[in-house]
Order: C-alpha cells, then structure tokens, then sequence
C-alpha cells in the first residue's frame, strides 16, 4: 500500500504529496522539522517535540497555523492512515510558498507536512560493534549566525561535515564549535564514559538539545550512573573509555574508534551497554 503523507490538513498518496517550486523551503532553507518515533503505537516524548518545533519555530519569526494539540493529532492521524505501529515521523514546516525574494513577507501561508515512514540509518552491525567516527575540518555553526538550536531545514553546515565522514570512509563526523569544543555529530549527540562517568557538552556548545540526550540524562539519573554536562575537548574523546551518540533517528550508537584511534578497549563499554539496554526499554515502556 502507497503510503500517505499529510500536507496542510490533507491526507495524500505519496506520489501526489508535493510542494511548489516557489515554497521558500525549498528555495531558501526558510523552515524547522523534527524528527520523531513512534514506538508500539505512541508517540515518543511527543510534548517534547512540539515544544522544540514550536521553539524553533519562535525563533525563526514563524507562526505555525495550527496549535500544537491540532498537530498532535495530525501526526496521529498519519500514523493511522498508514497503519504503523512502530515508525518515523518527519514533520515539517516551511515558510510557505512566495515570491523569488528571499523576504518571508510574500509568504502568506507555512506549509506543514508530515511524514510516517521507516528509517534505517545505520547498519544493525555498527549498535553492536561498534562505529568509527572522525573530527571535521568545519565548524558547527556560530550561535550568531544560526542556532544549533533551532532545528532549521538549513543543514548544510552538518552536510559538509558529513560528506567529510564519508570522505573518510566512516559514517559519522564530529564537529567542533568556534571554540574549538567539542559539540556534536551531524545529526546525533554525543556522549563519553570515563573513570565511571557519564559527560555530554553543554547546551551552549553549539548543539541541538536533542530529545534521546534529555532521555539519556533522565535514565543516569535513574539508575545512578554519574553524570556532568560540561565542555569538552577533542583530547576528552581521545581518552574516553567509552563513547556513544544519541539520536531519535539513530537511537544510541556506540563509537570504538575516533580519528583512527581506539577508544577505551575497542569493544562496546558496559556503560553504554546498560544505557541501550534501558533506552529500549524506556521507550517501549518496560522500565
Ligand atoms: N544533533 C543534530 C544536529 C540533529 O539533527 C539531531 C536529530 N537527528 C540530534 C542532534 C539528536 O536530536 P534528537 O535526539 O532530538 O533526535
């Protein structure tokens, strides 16, 4: 069955689910997403995404026609249409279609999409061997020029980054900040283990404060495994005994190998393995 995809308050086949040429998402980037799951028939951390979208929505000077319970239950709506239980959801808001100009002015109406499909983005192999990752040559955006924290449909700063990782025959990419911190990956956060400790850059590092890091750190808490938000430098992650990246899209990944050096042992640390054992229960309520 051809999947359906809601555009504007409209349930459409995939194949008739499409924007103008002129909408200034496309021409400009000028719009916000999220990323979301969908575990045994819920939406996961569903407040929390609203509120991002809507923050990054602020942000951005854009007022998304519908409140966030009206897309609460579009997105549900989706999900049913389509008969998932388990899934991914895009959701997407752009300026709307306008004129040529950059100006959101000549944009009348945003464009709201949404999206229920699967998502694979790494191999199952790399959850239990671990992925090799490296550090990019470009810095994480500055916060004055645009938020890390405004998840904006402008992604080419974690693109480039990303075509370096691939350049190099790895998956992923660090980036640093204009500090020379550590920030993020390209689509994920990231996290180190050491000396028994749990540590994760500061929101103020230039990261999407992302859902699966607010989780993680909710589920330390709860199992007592210490833990510190702080600043962190290349040299933190050349010396972790272990290393993981969180994300909705890519759940918790374990990293073994950074710029072509081991990390801790080579082997996925305990740590990290506790916390993708207790991610996936949480999110299919099991703990
Ligand atoms: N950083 C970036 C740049 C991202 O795009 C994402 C989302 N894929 C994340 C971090 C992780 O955020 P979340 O856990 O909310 O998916």
């Amino acid at each position: 069955m051809a999947l359906k995809i809601w555009v504007d308050g409209k349930l459409l086949e995939k194949s008739e689910a499409k924007v103008s040429v002129y909408d200034h998402g496309l021409l400009y980037g000028d719009g916000i997403f999220e990323g979301i799951r969908v575990y045994n028939g819920s939406i996961f951390e569903c407040d929390a995404h609203l509120r991002r979208l809507w923050d990054s929505a602020k942000a951005i000077r854009l007022t998304i026609p519908v409140t966030q319970s009206e897309f609460r239950s579009a997105m549900e709506q989706t999900i049913k249409a389509n008969g998932f239980t388990d899934c991914y959801i895009r959701a997407v808001v752009t300026r709307g279609v306008g004129n040529l100009g950059i100006s959101p002015e000549k944009c009348p109406r945003p464009t709201m999409i949404i999206i229920a499909d699967t998502i694979e983005l790494y191999p199952p192999a790399v959850y239990e061997k671990g992925m090799a990752v490296i550090t990019a040559s470009v810095t994480r955006n500055h916060p004055n020029m645009l938020s890390a924290r405004i998840k904006s449909l402008n992604y080419l700063n974690n693109i480039l980054a990303k075509i370096e990782a691939l350049d190099a025959g790895v998956p992923e990419a660090v980036m640093l900040n204009h500090n020379g911190n550590v920030a993020e990956c390209t689509a994920d956060n990231l996290f180190i283990v050491r000396d028994g400790q749990v540590a994760t850059p500061l929101p103020t590092e230039d990261i999407l404060q992302g859902i699966t890091r607010g989780v993680i750190l909710k589920l330390c808490g709860r199992l007592g495994i210490p833990l510190v938000e702080k600043v962190l430098q290349r040299h933190d992650l050349y010396v972790a005994d272990e290393f993981f990246l969180t994300g909705t899209g890519a759940e918790v990944i374990p990293v073994t190998k950074i710029d072509g050096r081991v990390v801790g042992n080579g082997q996925v640390g305990p740590i990290t393995k506790r916390l993708i054992e207790t991610y996936h229960k949480h999110v299919r309520g099991q703990e």
